[in-house]
């Protein structure tokens, strides 16, 4: 796996606090871009290229994670969730608390099963009922080494499952912010392009809410990641999308509460796709929803597209995913790009 992707991961940044990863972010598209601007939302905005139309590409920088709310007597750290995590990931993970003095460790701990009860031991655990165990011994000494209000991401590392399969935490939406690194260093169009990363996806889409307003753009494509449905219990008709067997094209998001991809853009991907022999998949899914969504009701609508590799065991500390989707996205990207800017 590449340097630069494995450091994307690894960077921390719930949403409202993504610094770290937006510091490597901006520096990237520095290389790429004629202008990097950041705007006090906290989303990096470059741009690249002239022309008569402007287009957005918009990736999220931001993970799902954690955040301290409450210290016990005793030293535990008692924590909310930013972002829709599901509660059963969560039991002993280690996690790193970021501090304004620096990282501290931690091990999310809860009720061994040996002392549960036999009504308990039937329920997933909630995240209210566990705790941060940073090795305090007292509220006081915790409270000397992390703060109420800071946030919490996964210690996990990344690495590479038999050849081509990566994995590592905040696959979503690293991936994408990568894709975007990867279209902005090679794209050649006659277009205005922007290239967004965007801040608080994952809890509203506030990011390219802001962003595309101040863009104003005649086209947009987000890229992310979604659900793949090639692992055991998950029928095909629930989810067809598979590592390894293209970039999924959107048609509908959340059963259409997310974007509805309009005819012309559809088509438009699709030919791209066909045109250039690049792998694709169709995604059609009934939950979840991308900064697609908000940018298509900038203003007075924009044509949008949603371009997404599909990742296993998604907001979790090892999600898996296929450099060849990757590869994929980036290059469809491109083409749908060049194809826009003569619309
Ligand atoms: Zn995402």
């Amino acid at each position: 796996m590449d340097e630069l992707l494995i450091k994307m991961l690894s960077a921390a940044g719930i949403s409202g606090y993504e610094s770290e990863i937006s510091a490597i972010m901006e520096s990237e598209l520095k290389k790429s871009s004629r202008e990097v601007t950041s705007d006090d939302f906290g989303n990096i905005i470059a741009k690249k290229g002239s022309g008569k139309r402007k287009i957005m590409l918009a990736a999220h920088m931001d993970e799902v994670g954690l955040m301290v709310k409450y210290i016990s007597k005793e030293g535990f750290i008692s924590f909310i969730k930013v972002g829709g995590i599901d509660d059963r990931v969560l039991v002993a993970q280690r996690v790193v608390v970021k501090t304004s003095k620096g990282d501290v460790t931690g091990i999310i701990g809860s009720k061994p099963p040996h002392l549960q009860k036999d009504e308990e031991r039937k329920k997933p655990v909630k995240y209210e009922e566990m705790f941060i165990d940073i090795g305090a011994k007292s509220r006081e000494e915790a409270l000397s080494m992390v703060s109420i209000g800071d946030p919490v991401v996964f210690d996990a590392p990344s690495g590479v499952l038999n050849g081509k399969l990566c994995y590592g935490k905040a696959a979503d939406n690293r991936v994408g912010c990568y894709i975007l690194l990867k279209v902005m260093e090679k794209l050649k169009a006659d277009a205005e392009v922007y290239a967004v990363a965007t801040a608080q996806e994952e809890v509203g889409l506030k990011g390219s809410r802001v962003s595309a307003f101040g863009i104003d753009p005649d086209f947009a494509l987000a890229i992310d990641t979604t659900v793949a449905g090639d692992t055991p219990q998950i029928q095909e008709r629930e989810s067809s999308l598979k590592l390894g067997s293209g970039v999924a094209i959107t048609i509908i998001e959340a059963s259409g509460r997310g974007v509805i991809v309009g005819e012309k853009m559809k088509s438009l991907l699709i030919k791209s796709a066909k045109d250039n022999k690049i792998k694709y998949q169709m995604d059609v899914i009934e939950g979840g929803v991308t900064d697609g969504a908000m940018i298509q009701l900038n203003r007075s609508g924009v044509l949008t597209g949603v371009l997404s590799v599909p990742c296993r065991y998604i907001h979790s500390p090892n999600s898996v995913f296929h450099l060849d989707d990757v590869n994929s996205a980036v290059n469809l990207t491109i083409k749908a790009v060049e194809k826009l800017a003569k619309l």
